[in-house]
C-alpha cells in the first residue's frame, strides 16, 4: 500500500474523513501526539490498528470526540466530578476513562467495561473527527515499542506501507500523551500523567489520586488500572540511564560516566539542557531548564534521535516532577526502565 503524506488542509481532511467512513485507518495531528484513526463504531476498521501496530489486543484504545454532545451515547453515564474536569480541561490534552455503552466494539475496550474519551484541542483532528461523523479511536501512531510520532514525519517511519494517508499539521505542541483519568467515580485518579496535571486536576477538584505505578514499573501480581502501564513503552535501542539531583553534581556524574563508556568501546549521547555544559560531548537537547514544557515537546523525538544515530548508551538529566515534569519523568522512566541514579 503506498502511504501519502499531505498537509492538513480542508481538502486533505475531507479526503482523510471520507477514508475513516470506509473503515481504513488514517494518520492525523493532536496536541499531544500523532494519532492513528480509525472509526470507533467499526470493530473490524479497529482491528487493523492493532495490526498496523503491532499492538497487544488487551491495549485498550481512546476515542476522540469533536465535540462534548457527542459524548452522551458512547458513556452510559458521567460522574460529576468528570463533568467539573471537562469542563476545565477540555478541549485539551486529557483523557476520561468512563463507563462504556454498548455500541463501543470490545475491539476499542479491550474487554474493560470502561472507555477512554478525549475531546482534542488541535484544530485539524477536531475538523477530521467533525468531517468523518463517527467518533474516532485513536492511539498514538507509532508501532509499538517504538517512541510516540511528535512529527508526521515519524508517523510515516513507523507506518509507511501500513496506511493509505498520513496528515501533516506540524510538530506537536504538548509532545507527551495525554493525562489518561479514571473518572467512573467520584475520586477521580490519574493512571497516566500528561499536559493536564496532578496540581491542575487538585485545584478543580480540591484534592487528587496519582496511581502509584506512574513513578515505578509493575512488579509481578500487580494489576495494571491502565492496561497500557503494563508494556515497555517507548525504549530505545541504548541502554538509558537518568541522574537526578543537583544539576552541578548530574552534569559531573555524566560526563565521567560518558567518558568511561566511551573507552569501553560504547557510542554514547547525552540528553540534556541547553544552559548546561557538557565539553563538546555528544548532547541531543531537551530545550531550556527552565522550560519543563520543552523536554515534554521534544523528549520522543530525542528518542528516536538515539536510535537513528545508533548509540549504545544514553544518559539523561532528570527533571522536576512537579507540573508536566512528572509526564516528562514517566516518559523518560520508562525508556530507562526506571533505571535512576541519585547523585
Ligand atoms: P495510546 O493511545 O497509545 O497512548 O494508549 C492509550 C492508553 O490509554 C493506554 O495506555 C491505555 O492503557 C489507556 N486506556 C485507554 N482506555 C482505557 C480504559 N478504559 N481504562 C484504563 N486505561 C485506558
Ligand atoms: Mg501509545
Amino acid at each position: 500500500m503506498e502511504t501519502q503524506l499531505l498537509e492538513a488542509d480542508a481538502a486533505s481532511i475531507e479526503k482523510a474523513a471520507e477514508l475513516l467512513r470506509a473503515g481504513e485507518l488514517v494518520g492525523f495531528p493532536t496536541e499531544t501526539v500523532y494519532g492513528l484513526g480509525a472509526n470507533a463504531l467499526n470493530a473490524k476498521a479497529v482491528k487493523k490498528i492493532f495490526e498496523a501496530k503491532g499492538r497487544p489486543q488487551d491495549n485498550p484504545l481512546i476515542v476522540h470526540v469533536s465535540c462534548v454532545e457527542e459524548i452522551a451515547p458512547l458513556v452510559r453515564r458521567i460522574p460529576q466530578a468528570a463533568k467539573k474536569l471537562m469542563e476545565a480541561f477540555w478541549p485539551g490534552p486529557m483523557t476520561l476513562v468512563l463507563p462504556k455503552a454498548d455500541c463501543i466494539p470490545d475491539e476499542v475496550s479491550a474487554g474493560l467495561d470502561t472507555v477512554g474519551i478525549r475531546l482534542p484541542s488541535c484544530r485539524a483532528a477536531r475538523d477530521l473527527i467533525a468531517a468523518a461523523g463517527c467518533p474516532i479511536a485513536a492511539p498514538s501512531a507509532n508501532r509499538s515499542g517504538r517512541p510516540s510520532p511528535t512529527t508526521a514525519r515519524h508517523v510515516f517511519e513507523d507506518m509507511e506501507g501500513r496506511i493509505p494517508l498520513i496528515l501533516d499539521g506540524g510538530p506537536c505542541a504538548v509532545g507527551v500523551e495525554s493525562s489518561v483519568i479514571d473518572a467512573t467515580g467520584e475520586m477521580p485518579i490519574v493512571l497516566r500523567p500528561g499536559g493536564i496535571t496532578p496540581e491542575m486536576v487538585e485545584a478543580v477538584l480540591g484534592s487528587v489520586r496519582v496511581d502509584e505505578h506512574v513513578m515505578s514499573p509493575l512488579r509481578e501480581g500487580d494489576v495494571a488500572r491502565s492496561p497500557g502501564m503494563k508494556y515497555k513503552h517507548y525504549a530505545p535501542k541504548a541502554q538509558t540511564i537518568i541522574f537526578d539531583g543537583e544539576a552541578d553534581q548530574v552534569i559531573a556524574a555524566i560526563c565521567a560516566r560518558y567518558d568511561e563508556a566511551e573507552k569501553r568501546g560504547e557510542r554514547v549521547a547525552i540528553l540534556g539542557f541547553d544552559e548546561h555544559d557538557f565539553g563538546g560531548r555528544t548532547c541531543i537537547s531537551l530545550g531550556s531548564v527552565k522550560r519543563p514544557d520543552d523536554a515534554a515537546a521534544r523528549l520522543f523525538a530525542a528518542l528516536r534521535e538515539l536510535d537513528e544515530r545508533g548509540e549504545t548508551m544514553a544518559f539523561c538529566e532528570a527533571v522536576s516532577t512537579a507540573g508536566i515534569g512528572l509526564a516528562v519523568m514517566n516518559r523518560m522512566g520508562r525508556a530507562a526502565a526506571f533505571h535512576i541514579e541519585s547523585v
